[in-house]
């Protein structure tokens, strides 16, 4: 991404409609994700979350509205050239290979050519519980390790912007707060920008810095995280107090 694109937003969707056969369910949606910061995307189940993650990383084309990517219109290119451009989606459900080791996994992420052993290094240093797997079929890892392994492995590409859906889904809760500590710590010490779908708005907000709320399909709030936890609303609805 440019020098020039650094004070335009890293992502930014403009009034986004989307649609499964003829019914709409993104009735115009804005969101704006700044470089260098964690966005964090709630709202209720069948709102529309990952729809919106989906038109974001281009593994859906909108209806109405422009996905732009550090100022430029991408609104219509194919997620893998995303990806090539620094986009990098973690989707629901992980997106890893289960019936392939830990090593084999990672081995996968070094078709950008970088040696496995390397990989394999920076990886354990990261996450050394998968170290300790690294023979283990990934599928029979538990969820966290499961997620571990598929945020090393997204890092693998250098990402700009890591897109994540719903990272906490099926975890217990000591191993999804050790989840996003390592997002956060991933956010500030390797600067990479994020868009967080998530249901559980508390852990959301522990590392965003902005937050959107959207409810059937349209954005029904958004804000600062800081204020958005202390919304009435908002935490009747999503903080549970
Ligand atoms: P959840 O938190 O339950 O994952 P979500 O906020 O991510 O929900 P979406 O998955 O984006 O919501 O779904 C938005 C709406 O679109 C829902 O009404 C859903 O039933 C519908 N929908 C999603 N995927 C499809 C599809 N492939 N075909 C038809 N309708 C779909």
């Amino acid at each position: 991404m440019t020098a020039e694109a650094r004070d335009v937003p890293l992502l930014e969707l403009q009034g986004i409609r989307a649609a499964y056969d003829a019914i709409e369910v993104l009735h115009g949606v804005d969101l704006v994700v700044p470089a260098g910061k964690v966005v964090a995307l709630l709202g209720p189940n069948g709102a529309g979350k990952s729809t919106t993650l989906n038109v974001a990383c281009g593994l859906m084309t909108p209806t109405a509205g422009k996905v732009l990517v550090a100022g430029r219109d991408v609104t219509g290119v194919a997620a893998e050239e995303l990806a090539r451009r620094g986009l990098i989606t973690i989707p629901e459900g992980r997106g890893i290979f289960p019936n392939l080791t830990v090593r084999e996994n990672l081995q996968m992420a070094t078709y950008s050519g970088r040696p496995l052993d390397e990989v394999e290094e920076m990886t354990y240093r990261q996450f050394p519980r998968l170290g300790e797997r690294r023979s283990q079929l990934a599928g029979s890892l538990s969820g966290g390790e499961q997620q571990m392994l598929a945020v090393a492995r997204a890092m693998m590409s250098h990402p700009d912007l890591l897109l994540l859906d719903e990272p906490s889904l099926g975890l217990a809760p000591l191993i999804v707060q050790g989840l996003f500590q390592q997002l956060g710590s991933i956010n500030k010490e390797q600067g990479v920008t994020m868009l967080v779908v998530e249901q559980n708005a508390n852990l959301a907000f522990a590392i965003a810095d902005r937050a959107y709320v959207l409810e059937a399909g349209e954005i029904a709030l958004s804000g600062p995280a800081d204020q958005l936890k202390n919304d009435d609303a908002v935490r009747r609805a999503y903080l549970g107090y």
